[in-house]
């Protein structure tokens, strides 16, 4: 088992890592639910029509249909943002540069299982994030980057002295990968407000976090106020 990365340093670790299938193989379970006739592999029938439809869409625009989920993500970084209807309405936007109503209907019906897998997925990395939803973004774009990677494999993230922090476990092949895209996460979080997830900044004074000017003002009032019952 590949070791744990905390900080930059490697220690031995054995806790439980989530690591991400491709968003195809997550988004089945979906297309069966909501598209049982295109899911279905006939045995007897080689040219189940659909099928073949479907697996031709990604296997020819995996890197649209991808960059579709993860520009949803970026506009929805707050999971309760993620409702089914924004995520349909999404993907029934998608895909209008392709050529053939045919190739349109299947690209977005790929987007559509594939933004629900996706965001059923990060719903579950999000119970390891220990910081504050501001950051959740960051946090999932990391994991993208770092997914398939040798050994790769996520175990949290949370907030010390006001910064990100990342452990993660990779093998030696995958060290300089992730810590250079450990390396970016931490750099954006640092300014961005991790309550919010709007511009900020780190703020000092008896406690340290990265906050916008609105979440700094509150949090300083917040700690100049004499305790409850007054
Ligand atoms: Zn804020």
């Amino acid at each position: 088992m590949p070791d744990r990365i905390v900080g930059g340093r490697v220690i031995p670790d054995r806790r439980k890592a989530y690591r991400m299938e491709p968003i195809q193989a997550i988004a089945e379970p979906f297309l069966k639910e909501l598209y049982p006739g295109i899911w279905k592999r006939s045995e007897a029938d080689i040219d189940q029509l659909p099928r073949l439809m479907y697996d031709g869409v990604w296997r020819d625009h995996t890197d649209e249909i991808t960059a579709d989920i993860y520009a949803f993500a970026d506009f929805h970084p707050v999971d309760e943002q993620r409702a089914e209807g924004a995520i349909k309405a999404w993907s029934q936007q998608s895909g209008n540069d392709l050529e053939g109503e045919y190739s349109q209907s299947y690209y977005r019906v790929a987007v559509h299982v594939g933004l629900l897998a996706y965001v059923r997925y990060m719903r579950e990395l999000r119970t390891k994030m220990y910081c504050e939803p501001g950051w959740h973004r960051i946090v999932e774009r990391f994991h993208d980057a770092c997914s398939g990677q040798p050994g790769y494999g996520f175990i949290s993230a949370s907030e010390k002295w006001g910064g990100l922090s990342l452990v993660y476990r990779c093998n030696p092949a995958a060290q300089e990968h992730c810590r250079e895209a450990e390396r970016v996460a931490i750099e954006r979080a640092s300014h961005i407000c991790e309550k919010c997830g709007l511009a900020g900044e780190l703020r000092r004074s008896a406690w340290r976090k990265t906050l916008c000017d609105r979440h700094w003002l509150e949090r300083s009032k917040e700690g100049s106020l004499p305790d409850e019952g007054v």
